[in-house]
């Protein structure tokens, strides 16, 4: 799949809108990304997974791990096109970590898959797991790359695809000066 393939799936989605959204840190934006909304249908789903999961078909990996909630259907899709095991990583007192009898092994290959990845913090926290339990992180592998070119895991990483972050501050909006209507999305007001 090309760039404009995949945007062209996140905007029928309706994962992708444009217009003129007030972000939560308080900025404004053109766009809005919510990488649920692409994922609410499987056949995308197994699309953009097929990249991740050809990108490290040949890394030997054991195990494929994802930060809930949001890596969920991407770790569990690329480990089911992989045929290996699915395990993830859930918040227990604001830190994550392994529950359910979740278990690595010592020098087991992981996988690490999440959705979107801006800062990548819940990505780093679940390498600390990998690490923590002496297994080996092979690689990173998620839907988008929103750091703006700023995170760089250090392991072998993949992204379906970048998209850089075009914000302002309310101040300097060139929309509000446009006066297009600002909408805070999630709510039913987005056209
Ligand atoms: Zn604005």
């Amino acid at each position: 799949m090309t760039e404009s393939d995949i945007l062209n799936i996140f905007k029928k989605s309706g994962a992708l809108l444009t217009g003129h959204f007030l972000l939560t840190s308080g900025r404004h934006s053109d766009r809005y990304f919510q990488c649920a909304k692409v994922l609410q249908y499987p056949e995308y789903t197994e699309m953009l997974c097929k990249m991740i999961a050809d990108n490290f078909r040949n890394s030997n990996v054991d195990t494929v791990i994802a930060p809930a909630i949001g890596g969920l259907v991407v770790g569990q899709e690329v480990a089911r096109q992989l045929n290996k095991r699915f395990i993830f990583a859930e918040r227990e007192d604001k830190k994550l970590s392994l529950r359910r009898g979740f278990t690595l092994d010592e020098n087991e290959k992981v996988l690490v898959c999440e959705d979107v990845v801006t800062t990548g913090g819940s990505v780093y926290e679940v390498i600390d797991i990998v690490k923590n339990n002496s297994a080996k992180v092979v690689g990173v592998g998620f839907i988008v790359d929103r750091s703006n070119g700023k995170v760089n895991f250090g392991y072998p990483q993949f992204s379906t695809l970048k998209m850089e972050v075009v914000s302002y501050l309310p101040d300097e909006c060139p929309l509000c000066r446009k006066d297009i209507e600002l909408v805070k999305p999630g709510s039913r007001k987005i056209k």
